[in-house]
């Protein structure tokens, strides 16, 4: 029986919320061998130049191939990896391997693209992103035009230092996006002081934009702002033909979402988009 003199108050977990709880647990705590383990792995999603239906970069994504819970999703265990610290060093795994992967693809013969690269706000803003990028480049050999790094509003703005690093990795010749452009702490400020080259604009603005007059709206004028200010625009979530069509019509510059491709293993890459020599 409920007692309420508050001595035995105790939290009811729904089998669900418990069964999250041990879930997290055990992930936090396997999240520790996976690198050791090589559990991760990048899927690739490709990026196209509207103007031409060519593949002119791809995303890369990671994935975690976990022995017992398969293929999980960055939303499972980034925020964890955030919280624990293991961030940092799962970031540079992947900028290597993303580097790595795209040099291959050239040596092979295909068509050059970029491979752009997440960054977490924890390595952005701790670490010392320009060396660890200048050291990366130099051990694969990939020509810097050929990486994007990723970044968010947040990280643009809230380094006291954003500016110098921005200036740095861009005198390193990569390319810098914004990432999930209007969703976040958003401040314009930032965009006139910094040479951006790509804004993303987040799904969450794709999605409805047939339907939401408001969600073209903004759109609308985030390809304007963009493209007064010298930078490109790559819409994110694109599923639909219409959308496409629409985001054509607004002279949106480049489309990445399911309706070209899903994220694809670096096999599937070279087959269907970097049309290696054989
Ligand atoms: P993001 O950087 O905004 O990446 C785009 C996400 O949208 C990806 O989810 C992608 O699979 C998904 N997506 C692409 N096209 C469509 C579409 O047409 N419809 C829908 N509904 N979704 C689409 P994913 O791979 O699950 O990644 C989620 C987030 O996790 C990423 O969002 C990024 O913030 C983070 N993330 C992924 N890889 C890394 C990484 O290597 N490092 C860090 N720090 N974060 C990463
Ligand atoms: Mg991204
Ligand atoms: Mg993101
Ligand atoms: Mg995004």
């Amino acid at each position: 029986q409920a007692k309420s003199d508050g001595k035995d108050r105790y939290v009811v977990y729904t089998p669900d919320s418990l069964e999250n709880m041990m879930e997290e647990y055990r992930l936090e705590a396997d999240l520790r061998g996976a690198l050791e383990n090589k559990e991760f792995v990048l899927h690739y999603q490709p990026q196209i130049k509207n103007e031409t239906g060519e593949v002119i970069g791809v995303e890369a994504l990671i994935r975690w191939n976990h022995p017992k819970f398969g293929l999980l999703s960055p939303a499972k265990f980034i925020s964890l990896a955030e919280k624990n610290g293991l961030i940092t060093q799962i970031g540079e795994w992947v900028l290597e391997e993303a580097c790595i992967q795209n040099k291959k693809w050239q040596e092979a013969g295909g068509k050059p693209i970029k491979v752009s690269v997440n960054m977490s706000t924890q390595q952005f803003l701790t670490h010392n992103t320009v060396s660890l990028v200048e050291q990366v480049l130099h051990r694969t050999g990939l020509d810097p035009q050929y990486l994007v790094l990723e970044i968010t509003e947040y990280m643009a703005m809230e380094h006291d230092n954003s500016f110098h690093v921005l200036e740095e990795l861009r005198e390193l010749g990569i390319g810098i996006s914004i990432d999930d452009f209007g969703t976040g702490y958003s401040s314009l400020n930032y965009l006139k002081d910094f040479r951006i080259d790509y804004i993303k604009i987040d799904k969450s603005f794709v999605h409805e934009v047939l339907h939401d007059e408001n969600d073209a709206i903004i759109v609308n004028a985030i390809i304007s702002l963009a493209h007064n200010l010298g930078m490109q625009v790559i819409a994110e979530g694109v599923e639909t033909a219409e959308q496409l069509a629409f985001l054509i019509r607004q002279d949106c510059d480049m489309t990445q979402g399911y309706f070209f491709s899903k994220p694809l293993t670096a096999e599937g890459i070279e087959k269907s988009y970097v049309r290696l020599k054989d």
